[in-house]
């Protein structure tokens, strides 16, 4: 064991940990030596702590009074191009490389030796009687007969004691084995004939199969309106890049989303993909994380941290959905995964499918400056046709207050009803109501620790703060006067929305899909699933219902509010808005019904609910890419927001202050600052919130220009200060 990158036992090396400190620390190597990139324990304090060997040491300390790595862990080292990409990371996202590393290490018991555990399975017996308890157990394991849980995980996730599960394993109802922790997932074959493909799709696959075969970077944008089959295409790409023996990622947006998709791979290449987002257990994550590593797994199917597996040969990453906002991580370390996925492929040398009907600005104007490739899929599958678009003007239509279906909406979705066809309303409001009032005083409910009203949420019977989850009783007396049962809920949720409705249409089965409403994503999975198959017949429903899922019997979209994303003066409603009345209405009319929908707005001429109507899309790419570039800002300039927050409001207005005159640092590179200026949300979880906008010319370094300026202020230990790199949202 020797070579480059081998550090003899007693070298300095550096190592980096996950501990939030902002410098790598120097160690020797320990007996045996290691390897750069090697994961190791170290000791730190009175603690030992896991951390990556990252190179050779930084010195200015006497290697005689260095500690030593306590050992080196049973795993694949880090490799060379993950290094880099974390660094990369860290260094557009101005995130601490230690915060990074965390992202790339969030699997349980990595330096575990490789062990057995006793898991559980489906058996063929029949239990003596059945309980509720008992059938939550059986229900769970039935839904994936290829599961298998630990005694924790099968009672945790059923909600019944250890004893319940013993029992039934007693009477062979279910099945106790012991198998090793972490065992490769079975091979996809894909050598596996796809569907067969239709002219256009066939043309797109083989554009995406040629760029894999030759190899190296590059990004393509598959454009497609929904249901004209951009996953069967992206999916032959999947099937070259494991043709040639290399690894391929696909990222949703949504954990919903995977049951469909995994049915899909299973179908396409014979068996299931590693799964890795929140709701896999943490045994399947520490095998996942594995066998990425070790080429143990040859498809990864999940959320944006997947994106920081330690893949082994990565030759293709589809991001599916690319516009999705919640590809923006907003907590923590501030990325996109679309453009860390973009940065990955760069360095590994793979390829990049972005997958949309509504593409993102950025990818559109990429694909226009000749930046990605563009492949187009203007027609649906099959005899699915785009569904026929309408403005409701609600300026002529007569509601009584406090209902929100107008009379056509109402009228059309009754002739759905009558021809046993689905009808979806689309409202973007989870809850009962967005404001409680007081009559008596006007005074409004907010919450105590954010600058932000409380929502009604009427199937839980409790007030809740959607910023910070903060939730109390709803009140029968008025917090601020007194007045006895005189509080009101004012405007719709969906919870009030399907009391409406279900007065409206008393013999419809409804249903609400809202996130909040689901304890789980197991539970919301099964409950899409119920509702693809007809198990309801009016669906109402949040954004959530807008992405991607398949409801064949669904034939009429009613969007409620198509003004409500409209209003505010974040620079990406009027995209925002555009995709997603755009995708909400490519929920309609997916099998061989044709669909229709229909848009309530008070403005029917605004020019981006015309474009919606019109379906000229790229009119509307144009426009708003013109007024972009007109005003200097994303995609056609650089943007960051800096928001500062404590405990004290003048304190950290004075901060942001002295912060936005120190501005040489950005001067220098041509920035200017604005601000600062109470954030959007004023107040969340009790801090008071400031922020400062930079804005830049597109060439411009931004980042180590933001790093120099940010430095020279001190922090009080009370304030934090974020950066983030091309928000998304302002808030
Ligand atoms: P998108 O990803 O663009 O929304 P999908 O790939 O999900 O579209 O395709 C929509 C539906 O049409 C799916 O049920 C898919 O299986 C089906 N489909 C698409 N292309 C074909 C094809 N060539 N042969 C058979 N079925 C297809
Ligand atoms: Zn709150």
């Amino acid at each position: 064991m020797s070579g480059p990158g081998f550090f003899p036992a007693g070298a300095r090396v550096a190592v980096l940990t996950a501990q939030p400190l902002d410098r790598l620390l120097d160690y020797t190597a320990p007996e045996g030596g290691c390897h750069a990139g090697a994961f190791v324990e170290v000791p730190l304090g009175p603690r030992r702590v896991a951390g990556v060997v990252w190179g050779p040491g930084q010195g200015g300390f006497d290697t005689a009074k260095l500690r030593a790595v306590h050992r080196v862990l049973d795993v694949a080292p880090m490799r060379a191009e993950m290094q880099d990409f974390l660094t990369r990371a860290a260094d557009y996202t101005l995130t601490p490389l230690s915060a990074m590393l965390r992202l790339a290490t969030r699997a349980p018991g990595l330096g575990d030796p490789p062990s057995m555990r006793r898991v559980y399975r489906l058996g063929g017996a029949e239990p003596d009687r059945m309980t509720s308890a008992r059938e939550r157990v059986i229900a769970l394991l039935e839904e994936d007969s290829t599961q298998r849980f630990t005694l924790g995980e099968l009672s945790g996730l059923a909600g019944v004691s250890a004893s319940v599960v013993k029992g039934l394993a007693r009477q062979g109802v279910v099945v106790e084995e012991d198998t090793p922790r972490d065992l490769p997932y079975p091979r996809l074959d894909p050598g596996r004939a796809g569907k067969a493909l239709t002219g256009e799709q066939a043309e797109a696959a083989a554009a995406l199969r040629t760029g894999l075969s030759a190899g190296g970077y590059a990004t393509t944008l598959l454009k497609g309106v929904t249901g004209s089959g951009k996953t069967e295409v992206y999916l032959e790409a999947v099937a070259e890049c494991l043709a040639q023996g290399r690894q391929a990622l696909v990222l949703l947006p949504e954990i919903a989303l995977t049951a469909e998709f995994l049915t899909r791979v299973e179908a396409r290449f014979g068996a299931r993909p590693a799964e890795w987002h929140s709701g896999v257990t943490m045994t399947e994550r520490r095998r996942a994380w594995r066998m990425v590593g070790e080429g143990g797994a040859q498809l990864v199917v999940g959320a944006r941290s997947a994106l920081f597996l330690p893949f082994r040969d990565l030759g293709l990453i589809v991001v599916d959905e690319e516009h999705d906002s919640s590809y923006k991580q907003e907590d923590g370390a501030l990325y996109n995964a679309r453009d860390m996925a973009v940065l990955r492929a760069s360095i590994a040398g793979a390829q990049v499918v972005l997958a949309s009907a509504t593409p993102s600005l950025e990818s559109w104007a990429n694909a226009q400056a000749g930046k990605y490739a563009r492949l187009d899929l203007p027609q649906r599958f099959g005899a699915a046709v785009m569904p026929e678009l309408a403005a409701i003007d609600m300026r002529a239509e007569t509601l009584p207050s406090d209902r929100w279906i107008s009379p056509t909406l109402r009228k059309a979705v009754e002739a759905r009803l009558a021809a046993g066809e689905q009808a979806l309303l689309f409202l973007n409001r989870r809850g009962f109501a967005p404001v409680t009032i007081c009559r008596a005083c006007g005074h409004q409910i907010g919450c105590d620790q954010c600058d932000a009203r409380m929502v009604e949420h009427r199937f839980r019977k409790q007030l809740m703060c959607h910023q910070c989850g903060e939730t109390k009783p709803v009140p029968s007396v008025c917090p601020a006067c007194g007045a006895e049962d005189r509080l009101a809920p004012i405007g719709p949720g969906v919870e009030r929305l399907s009391e409406e409705a279900a007065t409206l249409f008393p013999e419809a089965r409804i249903a609400v899909l809202s996130s909040d409403l689901f304890g789980s994503a197991r539970a919301l999975k099964t409950r899409i699933r119920e509702i693809a198959a007809g198990d309801a017949d009016i669906v109402i429903g949040t954004q959530l219902v807008a992405k991607g899922h398949n409801f064949p019997l669904l034939t009429l979209v009613g969007v409620i509010d198509a003004d409500l994303g409209l209003q505010g003066s974040d620079l990406r409603a009027a995209e925002r808005t555009f995709q997603l009345m755009r995708q909400v209405a490519g929920r309609a009319g997916r099998a061989e019904k044709p669909g229709a929908a229909l848009l309530q707005s008070f403005q029917p001429e605004h020019p981006v609910i015309r474009a919606i109507l019109s379906g000229d899309e790229e009119g509307f790419w144009r426009a708003e890419a013109a007024e972009r570039q007109a005003a200097g800002v994303p995609p056609y300039g650089r943007m960051a927001g800096i928001v500062l927050s404590g405990p004290d409001a003048p304190a950290v207005f004075d901060l942001a202050g002295r912060l936005a005159r120190a501005d040489a640092p950005l001067r220098r590179i041509g920035a200017q600052v604005f601000g600062p200026a109470p954030a959007p949300i004023a107040r969340i979880r009790g801090r008071h919130r400031v922020r400062l906008l930079v804005k830049a010319a597109k060439g411009a370094a931004l980042q180590p220009a933001l790093a120099a300026w940010a430095a020279q202020i001190r922090l009080p230990a009370n304030v934090r200060m974020s950066i983030d790199i091309d928000p998304q949202s302002f808030y």
